[in-house]
């Protein structure tokens, strides 16, 4: 009813709105995701051998930050923050234990739940998802009926079906072998392919991607392309197979950057460049436990799964040119959330009634003003972890992404000034009570005023698709 009420309200504003602004003028929309990409993973975040001359190019003629976070440590509430607003306790896409959706999976994302699509398509857009959904792969939770009007990828990860005869451990994501993998493809709320070759993945989500940005060139658009690596297993086409220097994930991180070239191009060859926000990022860090087929977050601690910085902080690039000021770096926090509220504003949409944790910082992106920063909150699992408030970040438990069943508790919390020391090696606790005293402040506040949802990844059914 709160989502009919607040999708109702938002069309009465495009009714208001359409006396202003016509369709033509809405900017459209993308949102590239990578999954498991680290913070030091591309040429222009100061990897040394892999080469990603298109993201390289697209941060040149946009915008870098230089301090920007996807909202989870792994896939579901990484995703659902993204396309949602909201922090994942907030709608129940996050559990202590299983982390994430899998295959075995009931639950998605809850019906109430108001998306980024759904909110650009009452302002007249068209809307469009390809590639890795994992937000409940049940034909009724996919992206169908979450407001995309066509859908084309993998329902959960690359990973998430092995073979049956294929080897057990660790073995079979390092083998290189597709016939190990089953994840299916899915058109709509179909399966179409139920063992897609996954060397070809990468160039079959780019060309759906170009196709739809073709097909709706005319209308405002959104598109979300959520790409299925450098999750392992690692695969790369022909033409990017042992290419690069940095080995095969190098090999698949270069072909991710051709993609975003092929979206690029299109955008400058169809005349649509100056009307298109882009967006570049990743769902969380670097899956560190797979040695040389996980990624690096460079100077940051730690990765995937972890709320250390290396686990949430990821690289974030926009592009709007002639609005976002070419080559400029941004040292402000910003995260996934923020893109939510940020592009259904843009896109002329009135945000819902729900709480929404993102902000709008499009005044960040234009050079245009300051925004008000809220505090930001590091959750692993539905378990708030850490508390990052301007240059602090304050972590009352400490835990290993891997290998540690159970948290260690710090009271005073572990202490950093990140802007410092964001490895995260000097616990300035001790010199700092007052600054605890104001994070504690914060953490309380943001307590008070939270609903957490029931869990929606606990439940299974007996059989995957
Ligand atoms: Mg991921």
């Amino acid at each position: 009813m709160l989502k009919t009420l607040s999708i109702l309200f938002a069309m009465c504003a495009m009714t208001a709105g359409a006396l202003t602004a016509s369709a033509s003028d809405k900017p459209n929309i993308i949102i590239i995701y990578a999954d498991d990409l680290g913070y030091g993973d591309l040429g222009c975040y100061g990897h040394p051998t892999i080469r990603t001359p298109n993201l390289d190019r697209m941060a040149a003629e946009g915008m870098r930050f230089t301090e920007f976070y996807s909202t989870a440590e792994v896939c579901t509430p990484s995703r659902a923050a993204l396309m949602t607003g909201r922090y994942p306790v907030r709608n129940g896409m996050c559990h202590d234990k299983f982390r994430v959706l899998r295959n075995n999976s009931k639950g998605g994302l809850p019906k109430d739940e108001v998306t980024l699509p759904e909110l650009l398509k009452t302002q007249g857009y068209a809307t469009g998802m390809v590639g890795k959904w994992h937000l409940g792969h049940l034909p009724e939770h996919l992206p169908p009926h979450h407001g995309f009007d066509s859908y084309f990828g993998m329902p959960f990860s690359n990973d998430m079906m092995p073979a049956p005869d294929a080897p057990k451990g660790r073995e079979r994501f390092f083998a290189e072998n597709n016939d190990y993998w089953k994840t299916p493809l899915i058109r709509g709320t179909e399966i179409v392919e139920e063992h897609p070759d996954q060397r070809q993945l990468t160039k079959r989500y780019s060309d759906e991607a170009v196709r739809f940005i073709k097909e709706k060139k005319n209308a405002p658009f959104f598109l979300y392309v959520a790409h299925s690596f450098p999750h392992v297993p690692l695969f790369a086409s022909e033409n990017f197979r042992g290419k690069s220097p940095a080995g095969i994930y190098g090999d698949v991180v270069e072909e991710l950057d051709w993609s975003v070239g092929q979206i690029l191009d299109t955008l400058r060859a169809e005349g649509l460049d100056e009307k298109t926000l882009v967006v570049f990022s990743s769902d969380n860090g670097p899956w560190l436990i797979f040695d040389d087929h996980g990624g690096s977050a460079g100077l940051l601690k730690e990765g995937k799964g972890s709320t250390w910085e290396g686990g949430m902080r990821v690289p974030g690039i926009f592009w709007w040119p002639t609005k976002i000021p070419a080559g400029s770096i941004q040292r402000e926090m910003a995260n996934t959330m923020d893109v939510f509220a940020t592009c259904a504003l843009l896109g002329g949409a009135t945000l819902p009634e729900t709480k929404i944790d993102g902000i709008d910082i499009s005044p960040l992106l234009f050079g245009t003003g300051t925004v008000d920063r809220p505090p930001f909150m590091y959750y692993r699992g539905a378990t708030l972890y850490a508390c990052r408030l301007g240059r602090w970040k304050a972590h009352f438990l400490t835990q290993p992404a891997y290998g540690t069943p159970k948290a260690e508790p710090h009271d005073p919390p572990q202490l950093y000034q990140v802007k410092i020391d964001p490895g995260e090696r000097w616990d300035r606790a001790a010199l700092n009570p007052d600054v605890i005293a104001q994070i504690k402040s914060a953490v309380e506040q943001h307590r008070a005023g939270l609903q957490m949802a029931p869990t929606q990844l606990e439940e299974t059914v007996a059989t995957a698709p």
